[in-house]
């Protein structure tokens, strides 16, 4: 079997639909490039690491010729336990990072003949799981930071997201309980480089003391002054661009709980927009759920807590 380097499955990863159908139309065709994502190429038993393995159970386990331990091809990854074939990931895989705007449950339970919603909105969900923090540089050097509401039509439904965005480059959502400033603090802590320079609105939240002494420029703007120049024009454009997604692909039915797994799955898209080919994110969609911990659907729905990211240190201060 060829030794395949991420990079390598990156870039030979099928750019178009009929070249990724051809590809893919196999389940060994699959099984060989999961394999090369995983293991680069060569299978290894979990227990011993050993590379003396065979296959039994057609294809889907490897037995150790060492210790006899029998490891299954998606033990371990997120996709533990499925009953369906890789070729059936595969294809949800690319419908949902081929297409520029993702893909809603009932669409994709359609286009893989699922009997239920259900199914398809889970497949989703362990998808969105994969695509948590797959990119974790922090962001800088110059970053913008802002807040905004999300949902309900100006009723009570209105969620509030803390947003960064490099000037024209990456950015980064996170669903929360309030913007004082301890929650800022721990918004600017985990996406903002310590040597960033941020420029905010005039939000109290943001202070030497939560931004933790990084270069600050507080700048507050009349309507006209914004409409002229924006301070803070990346996390604007971002947010306009989510809130869109979510009412066009998802119809805006999209629940609180669920709220920053949709935020996981747009900035997944957002920080790639300029990857050429815009299938090549499937091949990066492959490798993060190969190596994301196996989690089942209850950890996955359980875990989705409202504003989980920030949950503890609210619990901790009530
Ligand atoms: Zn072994």
């Amino acid at each position: 079997m060829t030794q395949l380097l991420p990079d390598d499955l990156w870039r030979d990863f099928p750019k178009t639909a009929p070249a990724f159908e051809a590809r893919f139309a196999s389940e060994e065709a699959c099984r060989a490039y999961w394999i090369a994502a995983r293991w680069g190429g060569e299978p290894a038993c979990a227990r011993c690491q050993s590379k003396r393995v065979w296959t039994i159970r057609e294809g889907t386990t490897f037995e150790c010729a060492d210790c006899g331990h029998q490891t299954s091809l998606t033990s371990g990854t997120l996709l533990e336990k499925t009953h369906y074939p890789l070729k059936m990931w595969f294809r949800a895989i690319f419908e949902i990072t081929a297409r520029r705007n993702g893909i809603s449950a009932k669409d994709l339970q359609r286009i893989m003949g699922f009997g239920s919603y259900k199914t398809a909105w889970s497949w989703l969900h362990k998808l969105r799981a994969a695509m948590v923090r797959s990119d974790s540089e922090p962001l800088g050097p110059f970053v913008q930071l802002d807040e905004a509401l999300v949902g309900g039509k100006g009723g009570p439904h209105k969620e509030l997201v803390l947003v960064a965005a490099e000037a024209n480059g990456r950015a980064r959502l996170v669903h929360v309980e309030n913007n004082d400033a301890e929650t800022c603090k721990r918004f600017a802590d985990g996406e903002v480089a310590a040597d960033a320079h941020v420029v905010t609105d005039g939000h109290a939240g943001y202070s030497a003391r939560s931004l933790s002494g990084r270069g600050h420029d507080a700048v507050v703007q009349t309507k006209a002054e914004r409409r002229e120049a924006d301070a803070v024009q990346g996390c604007h454009w971002t947010t306009s661009n989510c809130k869109r997604w979510l009412l066009g692909t998802h119809a805006g039915a999209v629940s609180a709980k669920h709220l920053q797994a949709y935020f996981d799955e747009f900035v997944f898209r957002y920080n790639r927009r300029k990857t050429q080919g815009p299938a090549r994110i499937a091949a990066r969609l492959i490798e993060s759920v190969v190596a994301k911990p196996a989690r089942t659907m209850r950890q996955i729905i359980d875990g989705a807590r409202r504003c989980r990211r920030f949950g503890s240190v609210h619990a901790a201060l009530a």
